[in-house]
């Protein structure tokens, strides 16, 4: 097997542009917790399934004990809460939360999932947490976009096709 640069491997995939979002959970203790997540996929419509990849650390704790978790996608505001969430921020925010099916959101996301965890795949240090959608609902507003390491408005010219 060919080995490849660690470096080389990073810059190429930043050039894979994808929305953002910030995964949510409740501890045991019933804490809010959360982490930046672009590695989200929505997989199957029938039913209705998405997956992310998890590192370990406190919010995959959190989803192990619950089998559930909210994703928020984030909306193009959102660049210091995604900061925050990937335990970067540098500005101290007055975070508040919402709840849908149980599971905190974050106001004034572009799109919610409530998510129930049905099966766990482990990759390397990281898990592919598979879950199917329990409820979910969106708005129209521009969402943020990760692309070359950093953030950038999602509003832009549609392309002509799909
Ligand atoms: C654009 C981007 C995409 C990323 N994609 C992925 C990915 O797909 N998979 C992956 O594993 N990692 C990803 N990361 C890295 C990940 O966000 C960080 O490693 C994160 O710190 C992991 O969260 P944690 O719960 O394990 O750790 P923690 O350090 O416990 O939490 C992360 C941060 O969130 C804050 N926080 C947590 N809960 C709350 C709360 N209730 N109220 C206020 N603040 C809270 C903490 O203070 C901390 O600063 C990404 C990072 C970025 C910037």
């Amino acid at each position: 097997m060919t080995s490849v640069d660690a470096e080389r491997f990073r810059a190429a995939a930043s050039r894979f542009a994808t929305g953002v979002t910030v995964i949510t959970a409740l501890d045991r203790g019933g804490e809010v917790c959360g982490m930046t997540v672009n590695s989200f996929v929505s997989v199957s419509l029938s039913p209705p399934t998405v997956l992310f990849l998890a590192k370990p650390g406190r919010t995959r704790t959190a989803i192990a004990a619950s089998g559930r978790y909210g994703v928020n996608v984030l909306p193009d505001s959102a660049a210091a809460l995604s900061s925050h969430f990937a335990g970067r921020g540098q500005a101290r925010l007055d975070l508040r939360y919402e709840s849908t099916d149980g599971l905190p959101r974050l106001p004034d996301c572009v799109a919610f999932f409530a998510c129930s965890v049905v099966r766990q795949i482990d990759v390397g240090d990281h898990a592919m947490l598979v879950a199917e959608v329990t409820a979910c609902d969106h708005r129209d507003s521009t969402p943020l976009v990760f692309f070359g390491s950093r953030y950038h408005h999602g509003a832009g010219e549609p392309a002509l096709e799909t």
